[in-house]
Order: C-alpha cells, then structure tokens, then sequence
C-alpha cells in the first residue's frame, strides 16, 4: 500500500509536479466541456502511480483464480431430450470457456436421484443427464459447477414439510408467482439444513465436480419476507437487526455448504448467486471474506431506462470487496428486460458491451443461454456473438487479468443504507439511494474520474491510503466506529465530499441530533429535512470559489430538490434560496431572497479539503440531467482532489474509464458510451469516438516496453518522458484497452 504522506509529497512538494496541459490537449478542452465535463482544466496534476505488488506465481493460486470465460446453458427440463450433449460441449469447449455450469438443481433433478421429495424432470426417464453432461465437459478438459437451486419445490414436499415453505402475514403460502405449482423455500427452514446437504452429498458420491453453486438464493438485492414460525420469531423485516440475523444464516448455511464441497476434494468449493451491486442482499464485507467465488448475477439491463453501465458498477462493488480474488459477471445472451424472453438472442451490440463492462470492471465474463431445443437452441444467433467474444479475449488474458485497481477516488458505499434506509420523509422511495448512486455515478464517468468504491465496513487506514479524497454520497447510516475511521482519514491528509443525510443515522438507523461528522465537516444541523412543494431551493453565490467555476451571468443556481437545513458559517460561498411556488407564476419569486442558511460547506484542513452539500445534490441531478448540478459535482470533485490525476484521459465523448495493475504492466480500459441508447433500451449499434489522449505518471524505475490496443490489435506510438507516459488512442469504437507492457 502507498503511504499517504509520501504520497502526498510527490503529489504537491514541489511544482515540478503540475504539468503544463498539451496543445493537443487544450484543443480537445471545448468538446469537452460541451459534453458536460467541467471546464478549466489547467490546474491537472498527475501523481505517480503506487509501486508495484509483488509478483504471484500464478501456479501457487488456487485453480478458480486462472478461469477466464464460463460457460452456461441453463438447463430446462426438457433438454434431456432436448439437447445434443456433444453439441453443447464442442460449442462451449470450441468457444475457449475454461468451466461451465451443469445443472443439478433443487427442483428438478437432472440425474437419478435418491434424494426424497428431489423429483426427477419429466423427460429424464431415468437417464443420468447430469453425469454425461459432465463427463462430455471433462473429456474437453472443462471443469464443472454442479448448479443447484434452492428456492423452490413442489406440492408433496409441502405436504410433507410444511415448516419448509415462506408464509405471508395470514399464515398461507408463497407460491411461485410464475408457476403456483412450486412454493417458496423459506432459508431459515430446515429445507436449507436437510435437504440442500442431502444434495451436495449425493452429487460428490457420484460425480467429480469442481465446486456447488447455489442459484435463487440468498436473495439478490432485497431480504426475505417471510412469516413462517421461525421467521415470526425474528425482528421485523428490512431493519438492521434483521438484516443481523439474516446475515448470520447466510454465513452459517454457506460456511457449511463449503464444508460439505470439500469433504472429497479440498480444492472444491461452494458459492452461492450474488448481485445486487451497491444494494447486494447479504453483507458483502463479510461475504468477500469467505468467498471463493462473486458471481455477479447482474446479466443485462432490466427495465426500458436502466443505464448503460449497470455492469461495471457491479465489477466496481466486485473489486471493493473480493480483494483480487475470483469475480464473474454473467451476461445474458437472451433477451433481459421490461419484457422478457428467454430463449431468444438480444441485441449483439448489447451483449458485447455487457461483456466489455465486465472485463473494464475486473471481472470474468460468463455468457449464459437458457434451454437448448432443437439440439442447441432453436435461435443460434447468440452462439457466434459469444465465441467470437471469447476467442477475442483468450488471445489477451494476460492483459484482461487484473491485479488491483490504481483509482485515487473513494466513493464509499453505504451498503446497509442502500438497503435499510427509506429516504428521507419527503420522498420515501425504495429508488431513492439507487439514484442518487447513478447521479454520483454519472458525475464522475462525465469527469473522467478514476474511482474505486470502498464498502462502509472496509474504512480502515491500510485501505484507505491510496485514495486522495473519499465520496459519501448521502451515507445516512454511519456508526461511531466510521464517523471515527474518517475522521482518520482526513486527519491524515485525505480530502472529502459529502451530501445530505450522510451520519445522521447510526448503524441501527437510529436518527441523530446531530450530524454524525459535523465536527469534521464543520456543520450543524438547523432542523428537519426540508423538501420541495413547487419549485425547488436556489443557491446563491455570495463569493466566488474553483467550486464555482464556469458560472458566470447569474446570482442564483439550482440547489436540490431536498435538504437538511444549517446552521450559519463564516464566510459561505453558497446560501440557500428557500423555495417558493412553481404555479401560479404570480407568486414564483422567493418571499425571502437572502439568508445565511449555507447551500455548501468548504473546510480546507492543511493538504485536506472538506465539501459538505446539505441537499441531495447527487440524486436531483440525475432526476433532472442539470448541468449547473453536474457541473457544480465536478468542479468540487476537482477541488477537494486538487485535481489529482492517476491517469488522464482526454478526449470527446461519454466514456467510462479504468486503470488497472496487471501482470505485464497496466491497463487503461475505455468504455464508449457515446450512444443514443446508453440510457434507455439496449444497444442498436455503436457509435465510434475519435482520439483519446492517455497520460499517467509511472512508478520510479519502471520502463515501458510497448502499448497495445487489444480491441484495435495494433500497437501505438508512445512517449516515455522521464516517469511520464503519454500515447494517443486513434479512435474507439465500443471498447478499447490499452495495455501497457513494462519491462
Ligand atoms: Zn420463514
């Protein structure tokens, strides 16, 4: 880990470290700024990157850490008369997957089974669908996930074992919503101790497999409600408390299920279906610490104005947590959506830069087809769209492999209040932190930020020290513990962003009296939230101030659309406009036009820089798209970094960026978004950018041997200038990577 004061050093020492912007650069500023991006960009700093980790023999990891594409066709209950089994495996061996999923499952077994109330599929007349499927993957040296899946069974079992199913308030049953044949398990029944090992046991008796799996459970991005006997004895859903005890099952069931995985083989392993990104259901601080394997069950857009980069903030969360261990992202090959279909191909374009997303975020794809009729599918389409895909990437391991993420940005991520909290009394909403993550989300992409981000529970001082300035993006619930662990950080030279409701909740979302950091952000509540009836408060430019950089010709800019009122600071650089009526336009002017009541905080503690917002800036921009908000999200981004540059990206366009450590050297990762269905739909087809100017500050002693881009398979022209790398990416079409090879 790089030490913060050395850090520091290098960073704002001397000036010899502030490079002067290219001409090139200044050229492209315009564009830049007409796409959203904060202007003025001569105060640009690059600092080094970290040293370097140590080698690994990548012999001495276990056998998960070197699978680079999974395979599934998720198999029906048709497929044992459905499906070529030979077909299926040359395709999946024939395309490079390393491992692919067969299915065991739960509710309906793929092979003979003894287990009771295991019913055999329909089609299965007695074949062992399961055990030739696995030994077709073997015998093309692909390993196999033994798939279960415990969520569901049916009418005997319930019979039998009525303790098993989920139960509403009144007592009956939860059914599945699709087919009422099947009811619901419930996870704290004995269905989850009996049944599921009685599984797992059966299958390692009879199979060599690689690891179990468990698909529908625990749940993704909700908790469980349940009013069986065992659950009415719980504390009530969706309360801190319960999402304890919830937690504390899921690690009892999966430490285990892995227990039970590696009886015959010690290399074995269980997972169990994850996703979720930032609202994930079981704790992913302790979950990243038992976990082989994230499957990122996260396989495409789910509503018609999902945004486009759904994936790569779950390889974000993906790499906040699983500290450089096995992470796959599953791609749907079949049409997710408001509208779904599952056995027909989407869009290629889509798919592929679903992929691309995962590879940019860290992760391994894993393409996935539900059912295989007619052989392989009566729609082929999907199968040269991903053979191609991987084959592309088998070429390139070494480069895609990540080694840790070179992000000098925190954005904390409150994953118990994106779960627990219901916003603020004015807007309850269970959207209410998943956008105010995708306005946030949407301001850095715009800047061209380098960001990491850092789980609540992962604050400690060794973790931290990379990042120049943390984000807490209204992270209403903080303990004591962290309100402690950030002050440490800022102690300790680290700047910091805040908004909202951030610590006035504790840990049990027990409201404060006070902000939970309000020393530290030099900040004290003035009463209750304050929403919007009309129009929305205005904040008023008392002085000017980099935060405020670009407005020019008006006293007033739009604040939020919610807000904790303040007490008065010294000297604010913003004041808040109470707002007034929208309609009639009679009475729309504001009945108080000046008070003291500050719209924004700035503290500068030594190399620290503090910003504290009281409105829900992040969330009012991303429901209205304002470029005052975005524009004012990016300069204070700037300003609370010094704008301190781990790579710099310049060029046209709306692109996501990574940077990461690799094996051979770095990787520079650019995502085109530039596309009229990045927010809405799927992907038609793509939208090439032109040049995109890269630069980053090497560590000391470190050569480079070459830059190539992989999706472009060519090489590029660099400049190495002292510690100082500069080569120009000619244009992108979807996707492109950079990777830097050092000697
Ligand atoms: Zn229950």
């Amino acid at each position: 880990m790089l030490n913060r004061r050395a850090f520091l050093k290098t960073s704002l020492g001397t000036g010899a470290a502030v490079l002067p912007v290219s001409a090139a650069l200044n050229a492209l500023q315009p564009a830049a700024i007409a796409a959203g991006q904060p202007g003025g960009a001569s105060a640009l700093q690059l600092v080094a990157l970290p040293s370097r980790l140590a080698p690994i023999d990548p012999a001495s990891e276990p056998w998960q850490q070197r699978i680079r594409r999974v395979g599934q066709t998720n198999m029906t209950e048709h497929d044992p008369v459905a499906m070529n089994i030979e077909e299926w495996a040359d395709y999946w061996h024939n395309a490079g997957a390393q491992i692919v999923f067969v299915s065991v499952t739960g509710i309906l077994a793929f092979y003979p089974s003894k287990v009771k109330f295991h019913q055999w599929g329909k089609f299965l007349n007695g074949r062992d669908f399961f055990g030739e499927c696995t030994a077709a993957a073997k015998k093309r040296n692909m390993r196999v996930v033994a798939r279960m899946s415990p969520d569901l069974n049916w009418g005997d079992a319930l019979a039998a074992h009525p303790e098993w199913a989920m139960r509403y308030k009144d007592g009956s049953v939860q059914f599945s919503a699709e087919d009422p044949r099947l009811f619901k398990t419930c996870m704290f029944s004995t269905y989850m101790d009996d049944y599921v090992p009685a599984l797992i046991r059966e299958v390692s008796s009879l199979y060599n497999v690689d690891c179990f799996y468990t698909n529908g459970w625990p749940p993704l991005g909700s908790l469980p409600d349940c009013h069986c006997a065992i659950c009415s004895k719980l504390p009530p859903a969706d309360t801190p408390t319960y999402w304890r005890a919830f937690n504390d099952r899921v690690f009892q069931l999966w430490t285990r299920y892995d227990a039970l995985a590696k009886e015959k083989r010690p290399d074995c392993f269980f997972f169990a279906n994850l996703g979720g990104n930032v609202r994930g259901g079981p704790n992913l601080d302790r979950l990243g610490k038992i976990a082989a394997w994230f499957q990122a069950d996260n396989q495409g857009r789910s509503y018609g104005n999902d945004q486009v980069w759904g994936c790569s903030l779950q390889g974000r969360v993906c790499n906040a947590i699983m500290d450089g261990k096995f992470a796959a992202n599953v791609t749907a090959a079949y049409s997710t959506g408001a509208v779904s279909w599952r056995n027909a191909s989407k869009n290629p374009d889509e798919a592929r830069m679903w992929m691309n997303e995962t590879l940019a975020g860290g992760m391994v794809p894993y393409y996935h087809f539900v059912g295989a009729e007619d052989g392989l599918g009566e729609d082929r389409r999907w199968q040269k769209v991903g053979s191609d895909y991987f084959q592309w990437t088998a070429k390139h391991d070494a480069h895609l492999a990540v080694r840790r993420s070179i992000a000098n940005i925190g954005v904390v991520f409150g994953q118990s209040t994106q779960l627990l909290y219901p916003g603020p009394a004015a807007v309850r909403s269970r959207a209410y932190m998943h956008e105010t993550t995708q306005g946030l989300y949407d301001a850095l992409l715009r800047g061209r930020f380098a960001f990491d981000f850092v789980h609540e529970d992962r604050l400690e001082p060794e973790r931290l020290a990379k990042y120049r300035a943390l984000i807490l993006p209204n992270v209403a619930m903080l303990s004591d513990a962290q309100c402690h662990q950030i002050r440490a950080f800022v102690d300790s030279g680290g700047s910091l962003m805040a908004s909202f409701e951030t610590g006035l909740y504790d840990e049990n979302l027990n409201s404060r009296a006070e902000f939970g950091l309000a020393d530290l952000l030099g900040i004290s509540k003035a009463g209750d939230v304050i929403g919007t009836n009309g129009n929305a408060y205005y904040a008023r430019i008392e002085r000017q101030h980099p935060i405020l950089d670009g407005f020019h010709d008006t006293n007033w800019i739009p604040g939020a659309q919610n807000r904790v009122p303040l007490k008065p600071v010294q000297e604010a650089v913003l004041s808040v406009v109470p707002g007034f009526v929208r309609y009639p336009p009679e009475l729309a002017y504001p009945p108080i036009s000046h008070t003291d009541e500050p719209a924004v905080v700035l503290r500068e503690l030594g190399p620290s820089r503090i910003a504290f917002f009281p409105g829900d800036v992040e969330r009012t921009y991303w429901l209205t798209g304002h470029g005052d908000l975005l524009r004012l999200l990016g300069n204070t981004l700037r300003w609370i970094t010094r704008d301190e540059r781990i790579v710099d990206l310049s060029g046209e366009g709306f692109v996501e960026m990574f940077a990461w450590e690799t094996a051979p050297g770095y990787a520079v990762h650019v995502l085109n978004y530039t596309n009229p269905d990045a927010q809405h739909g799927w992907i038609q087809t793509t939208h090439p950018i032109g040049p995109q100017v890269v630069r980053m500050k090497l560590p000391a002693g470190v050569r480079v041997k070459s830059v190539e881009l992989l999706r472009a398979e060519s090489s590029v022209m660099f400049n190495a200038d002292g510690q100082i790398l500069e080569f120009t990416i000619p244009g992108v079409e979807d996707y492109e990577v950079a990777a830097i090879t050092i000697s």
